[in-house]
């Protein structure tokens, strides 16, 4: 199953579903969410449902006296094991067809099962004994609630099962039989309809909250990122802070705060547009270069800040050194320079989370920025005094 797109979903409720079906994505996640709230009302309902089935127990031995040992065989024996046996097969495996199918069969076995012991009887109460499937039939749209091909496939098993077994008994004359059958195809009709409609509000309130929770994921990504160069903004310094300064005692910081050199002559000759695509550049280098467990932050205009859980404050200068390399690598022309690329200056500072707070490891950075830039700019300060890179300007 793919990740659904807030995209994918706003397309699907504009294109509408009136054929009760999805894109394939947003299906498979409509099939996964469905499957998980029927399974979870399964047992409450076959419970519940089969308590009542049990009960008619007291009917069997008031109105099928001939047939009665049969009927306590089929409503205990086979039909309430079988029950459990389902719920159980749902449990272990949710499945949106596995339940469909099981839900079909429950409501064509409940059906069934009695009408086939009353064929064998001799009942003067057979009128009043058939009328009680209409409950099954209820009970199979309304609580077990399958989709709506199940709903259609299980009505027409219903009828054709009760449409036969009914004539079997040989009790009805063809005006009372043909009555039982407009009964239960005017039932089947209404709750095929209401059917069709249940399931069309379950799939817009589906989407709905889909849209719901795709556009507060959303909202939340874009609270916490640049909008020009896709980085963590400063917003989420105090998140990501939090995150780092909770980790093992052991563990170290590293910040790496780093500033395009002449940026601003590089607007002055280039123009604002290409500033900004030199800006986005340079912090997807940044992002490709730092390892999977930094943080990169667009720091301020030019500034990027790189945070990292490193043990050792070499490994830290290492990681700011590959950044200088990576982007003197790019080679991006600077016209306002006499050697003409873009080269960004780094300061970095490391310590214990337990040792310094972010301030103080953000005052350190900076310091080692400022020196670099006072040397002579395209190198890398440690907080300390280590330099690493080299001197262009
Ligand atoms: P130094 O080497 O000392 O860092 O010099 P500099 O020119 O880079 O430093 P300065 O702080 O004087 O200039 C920073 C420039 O960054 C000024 C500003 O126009 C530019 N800037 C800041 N934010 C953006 C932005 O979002 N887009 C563009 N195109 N330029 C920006
Ligand atoms: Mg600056
Ligand atoms: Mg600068």
């Amino acid at each position: 199953m793919g990740v659904v797109t807030l995209d994918q979903v706003e397309r699907q409720i504009a294109r509408g579903f009136r054929l009760l079906r999805f894109a394939p994505d947003i299906e498979a996640a409509f099939r996964k969410d469905y499957a998980a709230e029927r399974v979870r009302l399964a047992a409450i309902w076959g419970v519940i449902g089969t308590l009542i089935y049990d009960l008619v127990y007291f009917g069997d031995r008031t109105m099928m006296v001939d047939v009665f040992t049969e009927l306590v065989i089929v409503r205990f024996l086979v039909f309430t094991p079988f029950v459990i046996g389902c719920i159980l097969a749902v449990r272990r495996w949710p499945d949106a067809l596995l339940y469909d199918v099981l839900s079909i069969a429950i409501a064509v076995l409940g059906v069934t099962l009695p009408m086939a012991v009353a064929t064998q009887s001799a009942s003067p109460y057979l009128f009043v004994y058939q009328n009680g499937n209409s409950a099954a039939f209820l009970f199979f749209v309304i609580a077990l609630r399958p989709r709506f091909p199940a709903v259609l496939v299980g009505l027409v098993l219903m009828c054709t099962s009760h449409f036969i077994t009914t004539q079997l008994t040989g009790a009805f004359d063809a005006v009372t039989y043909s009555g039982i059958i407009t009964f239960y195809v005017t039932l089947s009709i209404f709750l095929a309809v209401s059917a069709y409609f249940l399931e069309r509000m379950d799939r817009q309130n589906f989407l709905n909250q889909l849209r719901g929770s795709l556009l507060y994921a959303q909202l939340e990504y874009n609270s916490e990122r640049d909008e020009l160069t896709g980085l963590l903004n400063r917003r989420s310094l105090a998140r990501i802070c939090a995150r780092l300064w909770s980790g093992t005692p052991q563990s170290a910081v590293a910040a790496i705060l780093l500033d395009i050199d002449h940026f601003k002559r590089f607007n002055d000759v280039h123009g604002h547009i290409e500033g900004d695509a030199c800006l986005r550049a340079i912090s997807q280098c940044i992002r490709d270069t730092a390892d999977e467990a930094s943080f990169v932050f667009r720091f301020g205009g030019e500034e990027m800040l790189v945070l990292s859980p490193i043990r050792e404050p070499l490994t830290a200068l290492a990681a700011a050194e590959r950044i200088r390399v990576a982007i003197e690598s790019l080679a991006m022309r600077h016209r306002g320079l006499e050697e003409g690329c873009v080269t960004v200056s780094l300061g970095v500072a490391f310590a214990a989370p337990s040792q310094v707070t972010l301030e103080g490891l953000l005052r350190d950075a900076d310091s080692a920025l400022y020196e670099a830039k006072r040397k002579g700019r395209n190198m890398v300060v440690l907080a300390g005094g280590t330099v690493a890179g080299t001197r262009v300007a």
